[in-house]
């Protein structure tokens, strides 16, 4: 509650909403006022400038101002959805009673409000809100006992994810959901891993108190929220999951007011099933959201066939979290492959999704009571579809092989339970075919489907045609011109206009005219019979309403009751849509099945970029495929190649390729190149061309370095890397050095699939020192002084860098480019004089560093733990260390 200086003077209702605004302190708090929302003080003030609405006042406060603004209910969802995209909380306060009900507790009694729900960007549920083709989460990180966990809902579909891992990889673990809002506890913060995947997962940071991640609450909390005794039926968490998991439960309790959503267990799956893609190459390789956020121009956006919106959301979730293990992956492939062969079955199929709605979305609105009859009906036509597909696929003549694995699986859980279909015949017979968005004005229960309600509709409908006839009466009667009118205070009267009312006045007693309202220029009048056929309808249409929201409370009862199936039909749907999708996208671009295996061969023939690819072609060009080789075994050919070529060759784009046609291939895709063959990938790295990070107070260069470290320090044999431009962010032989050292540790130690684009053609000699290098180089031919690209990856080194000519090609003026011709020859000149590169120490042969030499004295001090030992023995320990001495 607020201290009681501040309610000190108040009004009851501005008490109310302090007291309302106390408990969601840093909330934007929206306070029903009739029809209207209305903010005060400082929220009135910030809204009013974030949304540009007029901030004006409203009564005093302690002597002051208070200022106001406001806006009509019916506007608010488009104002809320601002504040939220700009990372604000809105809190809705809504009125609890009818206006008359207070008044019966007395003359100044106020209106009973509550905060019913906080509005925050991971706990949306409307369409209005929402990408349809994007997941909204909300995730929760936590870091326990040296282990991290991150845990995610997806609140608009009720999936629950949790994922254990190293406390190195939480930021590769969290970045994959892409989470729009990420809590922690107040003292995690501080963790420096934390706040580095924090920073990297995109997501509006919220910090809640530490006890709510306490193991033993944090449980509590969480068994409640799924209702049940102990977490111990959904398997044995660790105690970092149960941390994060009770982090969310704690937020939605708040955020939801008490309001239980529809949520299905918490998929449990190790960071080890998925490809670890860190924040830092996600962006690099531009895998969902290009690196100035936007979806269009990314891998997801250039391949989504999908047609529906919960089709879209499972692609892009297959696409940002992409697999380990080869069984796995092939039978993603498999269905693929199953669809992309049966193209006729696949048309059908996409045919009926399209009429399908976002089922998910409906069911979930509706558990938290937010839902109308429209998510009825989505729930409705998702049904029909699931039944009518399940059909398609069993009469589909296929008998030589039956359907794979996945596609099984989606054809099972398409197949109705009882309890489904029954619901499914329910709303087909009652619902109305385009029922409205919300509940409150009736109108969607069919004709027929309720007796009662039938009759309450017919007395009602019957009874304002008795007032319509009635209205030719009293004209013929009276002689006056009268009109019959409704509105929402006096019901049906009578109206005329003043000039026409004056000799009803004069009328005796016996006049069956009753004046009720005199306007400006309309006189108001009702008769017994037009008040009692008002009354009639008022009451008939009221009964009618009631029997709509009983009828309206029983589905939505029956839907929050069968949530989970009901989910694991839209989970299906989606997964169909997203397989036929990929199939679809295969069969335009002419993509091929990759050989997944446990190997470490990474050999890809006519290798193509999806998305530079589409770019090039819509410029008219063609674009040049290109093979690429890496073996981590080094067997038959290199480990890590030196990629050389003048600016502008195709480096990157060769770089990013391979790397793309990773996550292709482990999502379960079909990969643009004549043929693949990936031995399973762990984790993935792309560093290249780094932008100047000015944001987070970063130079190029230490960035560059700190990814950099990253890599080294996690890379394994069966990881794959791609890396431009090491160390351009400083002085030239800093940079060298640096790269020929990364390169070296990436050979020798990582031992990963590496390729090392750089301009430092010196690294071209690590081929000669090292076991398993090659290099490439992007070929450029120069035609009458101005370069040609050929865009072609051959073996060997390039000779030189052309950076005058592409100087040239970019516009810089020819006296300029005349003179960095003849200085460039100057250099070249005096260079040769002095002889090689070569000649410098660093490049003379380098040996490595001899192992360290230990002696029986380090061996026997490694050997102790001072820990086990009692003080005795730690004195016997020192006597037998002195004699080694
Ligand atoms: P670099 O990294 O060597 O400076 P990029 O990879 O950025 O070069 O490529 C420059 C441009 O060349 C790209 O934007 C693209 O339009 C074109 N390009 C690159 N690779 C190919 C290719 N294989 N086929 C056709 N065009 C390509």
């Amino acid at each position: 509650p607020p201290k009681i200086d501040a309610l000190e003077g108040a009004t009851p209702v501005m008490a109310q909403f302090l007291t309302a605004k106390a408990s969601q302190p840093d909330a934007i708090l929206f306070f029903r006022m009739g029809d209207f929302y209305e903010l005060f003080f400082r929220d009135a003030e910030v809204a009013a400038a974030a949304i540009g609405i007029t901030l004006t006042k409203r009564g005093k406060h302690q002597g002051e101002d208070i200022p106001m603004c406001g806006m009509p209910v019916h506007a608010a969802e488009g104002y809320i959805a601002r504040l939220i995209r700009m990372g604000f909380k809105v809190a809705i306060c809504e009125q609890m009673e009818d206006p008359a009900e207070a008044r019966k507790r007395g003359s100044k009694a106020v209106v009973r409000r509550d905060i019913v729900r906080v509005v925050t960007p991971g706990t949306l549920t409307e369409d209005s809100l929402l990408d349809a083709r994007g997941a909204n989460r909300l995730a929760a990180v936590a870091i326990r006992k040296g282990r991290a966990a991150v845990a995610v809902v997806e609140l608009s579909a009720g999936a629950v994810d949790c994922v254990a891992c190293e406390i190195g990889d939480l930021g590769a673990t969290l970045a994959a959901f892409r989470p729009s809002e990420v809590l922690v506890t107040d003292k995690g913060f501080s963790d420096p891993d934390l706040k580095a995947a924090l920073d990297g997962s995109g997501g509006v940071v919220q910090a809640l108190a530490s006890a709510v991640a306490e193991p033993v609450a944090a449980g509590g909390r969480v068994a409640r929220l799924y209702g049940v005794a102990s977490l111990d039926g959904f398997g044995a968490f660790e105690e970092a999951e149960v941390s994060a998991l009770g982090l969310i439960a704690a937020y939605l309790e708040t955020t939801q007011a008490g309001k239980v959503p529809a949520l299905s267990p918490p998929r449990r799956s190790g960071d080890a099933g998925f490809l670890a893609i860190d924040p830092a190459t996600r962006l690099s390789l531009e895998i969902d959201r290009t690196q100035r956020g936007e979806r269009e121009g990314s891998l997801l956006a250039c391949l989504d066939r999908t047609v529906t919106s919960g089709g879209a959301r499972a692609l892009a979730e297959r696409i940002a979290r992409p697999l380990r293990h080869p069984v796995e992956i092939n039978h993603g492939l498999d269905a693929v492959e199953w669809l992309l062969e049966r193209r006729s079955l696949r048309r059908d199929l996409r045919d009926g999704l399209k009429a399908s709605a976002d089922v998910a979305r409906a069911v979930s609105r509706l558990a938290l009571g937010r839902g109308g009859p429209r998510d009825l009906g989505a729930i409705r036509a998702g049904l029909t579809i699931a039944e009518a597909l399940a059909g398609l696929f069993t009469l589909s003549p296929d008998p030589l092989t039956g359907p794979p694995a996945r596609i099984v699986a989606c054809l099972d859980r398409l197949t109705l339970s009882p309890d489904l279909a029954r619901l499914m015949l329910d709303l087909a017979g009652g619902l109305a075919d385009e029922p409205p968005h919300l509940a409150r004005d009736g109108g969607f229960v069919k004709p027929g489907f309720r007796p009662e309600l039938d009759a309450a509709r017919t007395l009602r409908d019957d009874s304002r045609r008795v007032v319509a006839d009635l209205e030719a009466r009293a004209v013929a009667e009276s002689g006056v011109p009268f009109k019959v009118r409704h509105n929402a205070v006096l019901g049906y009267f009578l109206e005329t206009t003043s000039k026409h009312a004056e000799p009803l006045f004069r009328a005796g007693p016996e006049s069956p005219f009753i004046h009720r309202q005199t306007l400006a220029a309309q006189v108001r009048f009702t008769t017994v019979e037009l008040s009692e056929l008002d009354a009639k309808i008022s009451q008939a249409g009221h009964r009618a309403l009631a029997m709509e929201g009983e009828t309206f409370e029983v589905w939505r009862r029956t839907v929050q009751d069968l949530a989970r199936p009901l989910q694991a039909v839209a989970d299906a749907l989606a997964e169909l849509d997203a397989t036929a999708a990929l199939a679809e996208w295969a069969e335009e671009v002419g993509a091929v099945r990759p050989v997944v295996d446990d190997s470490r061969v990474f050999s890809v023939e006519a290798g193509r970029h999806p998305v530079v690819e589409a770019a090039v072609k819509k410029a008219g060009d063609p674009f040049t495929p290109n093979d690429c080789r890496l073996d981590g075994d080094g067997a038959g050919c290199a480990r890590l190649s030196i990629v050389t070529g003048p600016n502008m060759a195709g480096k990157s784009t060769f770089l990013r390729q391979n790397a793309l046609l990773v996550v292709l291939a482990q999502a379960g895709c079909f990969v643009p190149a004549r043929a693949m063959r990936l031995g399973v990938v762990d984790r993935l790295f792309s560093r290249v061309g780094a932008g100047d990070d000015l944001a987070r107070g970063r130079s190029t260069f230490m960035m560059e370095m700190v990814e950099t470290a990253a890599i080294l320090t996690q890379a394994t044999p069966s990881s794959f890397i791609v890396l431009d431009e090491i160390g351009r962010g400083t002085a030239t032989y800093d940079g060298l050095a640096i790269a020929w050292a990364c390169a070296e540790a990436l050979h020798d130690v990582n031992r990963s699939r590496t390729l090392f684009a750089t301009h430092y053609h010196e690294l071209a000699r690590l081929e000669e020192r090292l076991d398993h290098v090659c290099n490439l180089s992007m070929r450029a031919r120069e035609w009458n002084g101005d370069l040609v690209f050929l865009h072609e990856a051959v073996p060997g080194a390039a000779d030189r860098s052309y950076g005058v000519q592409v100087a040239k090609l970019a516009g810089v003026p020819p006296a300029v480019v005349a003179r960095a011709r003849a200085v460039l020859d100057r250099l070249e000149t005096e260079k040769a004089a002095q002889g090689r590169l070569d000649d410098l120490p660093l490049f003379a042969v380098m040996e490595p560093p001899a192992p360290p030499q230990t002696s029986a004295l380090d061996d026997a001090v490694a050997a102790l733990d001072p820990d086990a030992l009692s003080p005795r023995e730690a004195l016997e320990a020192l006597y037998r260390l002195k004699g080694l001495s």
